[in-house]
C-alpha cells in the first residue's frame, strides 16, 4: 500500500520518452557515493559526480521520476515561490542568500545545457513565463519583482496591458511580468533523460530498490535494500516528498501539501494560435494559483491546489478548471475536455527553500523543496555534488543543518495560507474594482 497518488494517471506517463533499462540491486556493490532517490535532485547529483569520475550508485525505490519529478506540471521558472528576494535575504542572511539566489536564477542555463548536451527528449521550450496582474494595484508588486530579479542578473521585464494581452492571449490582465529565461517541459521525459545521461557518464542506477537501512561500516556506510547492499564512503538522501524509510525521522522533516494537474485534449489549431500565442507559461498572479502551459501536442496543462470541494470532487474540479480557463480565454468556445487529471505531493516546510541536513559524518539529506522543484532540483545537484567532492561546509551554497522535524503547525499551515492568500486577493480585487475569476 502506498500513501502516494497513483503515478501512471498523468499525461507524462502516456507521452514521455521511455526510461533507460534499469534493474533492482542484487548482491553487494561498492561505490564512492550512494545517492538515494531518482528525482531531479538525486539524478543531477549523480550526473555531476559521474562526470567528475566518481563511482556513484543511485538507488530508486520505484521507477525514475516516480516522485514529484515525474508528475509535476512542467514549469521551469528559475525564481523562488512565496518569498521576494528581499525577504529571502532577511531570512537566510549572507552569504547564504546571495549564493542561493545566484544558483536559482541561473538554474535554467544549467537545465538547458544538460538537455542540449545529452540530447534529452523532453519538449523543452524556453519562451518565458508571464505572471499576470488581474487587478491594476498588482503592478507595483510586479515592478518590485522585475527590479530585484534584474539586479540579480535575470532577464525580466514588465508588460503593459496591451503587451500582456499580446503575450498571454488573454484580455483579463492589467499588466504582467515576463521572465524571458523561464521554460516548460515534459517533466518525466526530463527525469528519464537525466537517468540516461547518468548511465552514459558511467554512473550506476538501480530502480525497484528501496533503501531500508543505512549503517556505519568502518569509515563508510552500508546502504541496504531488500536484495542488496551498497558499500559507500558517502551517502546522499534526495527522497523529497516521496521519502519512505531510508533514514529515521527524515519523513518528518516536511509536511505534505497536495497539488493537482490536468490536461485538456489538444486544442484545435485556430484556438491554439490565440491562447498563449508565444507558448509561454502563464501564472494568473493570484496566491491561490492557476498556472498553465501547452504540451507538445497542443494540450493545455493546468494546475491548482486542492481547496474544499476542489480536488476532492473530480467533476467539480474539472468544472472549476474549465470555468477558469474560459474566463481567461473567452476565445475557447468549443467544449473543454480534460483528458488527464492527476495529483502529487509537495514537501513543504516552514521556510519554502530547500534544506540540507547533516545526518551523520558522510551522510546528508536534502528535502523541503516546497514546489518549484524543476529548476531547484536541477541546481541542487551542483550543491550536493560539491559536498560529496569534499567542498568545506562553509563554502557550500546551502547551510548544513541538523535534522529537525517540521513543526506540528505545518500540518495545517499550507491550507490556511492558501485560504488567506485567496481572501487577500479577493479583497484587493474588489477594492481595485476589477472582475473576480469564477470560483475565486
Ligand atoms: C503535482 C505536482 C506539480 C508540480 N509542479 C511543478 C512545476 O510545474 N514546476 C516546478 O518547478 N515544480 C513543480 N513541482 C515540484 C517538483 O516536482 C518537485 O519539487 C521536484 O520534482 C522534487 O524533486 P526531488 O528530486 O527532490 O524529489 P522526487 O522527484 O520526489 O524524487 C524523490 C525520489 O526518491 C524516491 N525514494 C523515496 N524513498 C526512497 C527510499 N527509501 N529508497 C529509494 N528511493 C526512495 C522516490 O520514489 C522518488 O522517486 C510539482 C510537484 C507536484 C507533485
Amino acid at each position: 500500500m502506498t500513501r502516494f497518488s497513483p503515478f501512471h494517471a498523468s499525461l507524462w506517463s502516456a507521452t514521455a520518452a521511455p526510461p533507460p533499462v534499469t534493474r533492482p540491486l542484487e548482491g553487494e556493490i561498492r561505490a564512492d557515493v550512494c545517492v538515494v532517490g531518482g528525482g531531479y535532485t538525486g539524478l543531477t547529483t549523480a550526473l555531476e559526480l559521474a562526470r567528475a569520475g566518481v563511482r556513484v550508485v543511485l538507488l530508486e525505490r520505484e521507477e525514475i521520476g516516480f516522485g514529484g519529478s515525474g508528475r509535476n506540471a512542467g514549469h521551469c521558472t528559475p525564481t523562488f515561490t512565496h518569498y521576494s528576494l528581499a525577504e529571502l535575504r532577511r531570512m537566510l542572511g549572507e552569504p547564504w542568500a546571495e549564493r542561493l539566489i545566484h544558483r536559482q536564477t541561473r538554474a535554467n542555463d544549467r537545465a538547458a545545457r544538460m538537455i542540449r548536451d545529452y540530447r534529452i527528449d523532453c519538449e523543452w521550450v524556453q519562451h518565458g513565463y508571464v505572471m499576470g496582474a488581474l487587478r491594476p494595484g498588482q503592478r507595483a508588486a510586479l515592478e518590485e519583482k522585475a527590479e530585484s530579479y534584474n539586479a540579480a542578473g535575470a532577464r525580466t521585464r514588465l508588460l503593459d496591458r496591451d503587451e500582456a494581452q499580446a503575450v498571454t492571449g488573454s484580455p483579463r490582465f492589467f499588466g504582467g511580468w515576463l521572465h524571458e529565461e523561464a521554460a516548460h517541459l515534459n517533466p518525466l521525459g526530463y527525469a528519464r533523460g537525466l537517468a540516461r545521461a547518468v548511465l552514459q557518464e558511467g554512473g550506476t542506477i538501480h530502480t525497484g530498490s528501496a533503501v531500508i537501512g543505512c549503517e556505519r561500516q568502518g569509515n563508510g556506510w552500508r546502504v541496504k535494500t531488500a536484495a542488496g547492499k551498497v558499500m559507500a564512503d558517502k551517502v546522499i538522501f534526495a527522497t523529497g516528498a516521496y521519502t519512505v524509510g531510508g533514514w529515521p525521522q527524515l519523513d518528518r522533516s516536511f509536511r505534505i501539501q497536495r497539488v493537482f494537474v490536468a490536461a485538456t485534449e489538444p486544442l484545435d489549431p485556430e484556438t491554439r494560435a490565440s491562447v498563449m500565442p508565444r507558448n509561454t507559461t502563464l501564472h494568473d498572479g493570484r496566491g491561490d494559483i492557476f498556472v498553465c502551459k501547452f504540451d507538445a501536442a497542443g494540450r493545455i496543462v493546468a494546475s491548482m491546489f486542492p481547496m474544499g470541494r476542489r480536488g476532492r470532487d473530480l467533476d467539480y474540479t474539472r468544472q472549476v478548471l474549465t470555468d477558469r480557463l474560459r474566463w481567461l480565454y473567452p476565445q475557447i468556445t468549443r467544449p473543454v475536455r480534460w483528458e488527464y487529471l492527476w495529483f502529487g505531493e509537495l514537501d513543504m516546510q516552514s521556510r519554502t527553500v530547500p534544506r540540507l541536513y547533516g545526518l551523520a559524518p558522510g551522510v546528508v539529506a536534502l528535502t523541503g523543496l516546497s514546489g518549484r522543484g524543476v529548476p531547484t532540483g536541477t541546481m541542487l545537484g551542483g550543491i550536493l555534488s560539491d559536498w560529496a567532492l569534499g567542498v568545506e561546509e562553509q563554502d557550500l551554497d546551502l547551510r548544513v543543518e541538523p535534522l529537525r522535524p517540521a513543526p506540528l503547525w505545518m500540518a495545517a499551515a499550507p491550507a490556511l495560507k492558501l485560504r488567506q492568500m485567496r481572501l487577500a486577493d479577493n479583497l484587493a480585487t474588489r477594492r481595485d474594482r476589477a472582475p473576480l475569476p469564477p470560483h475565486a
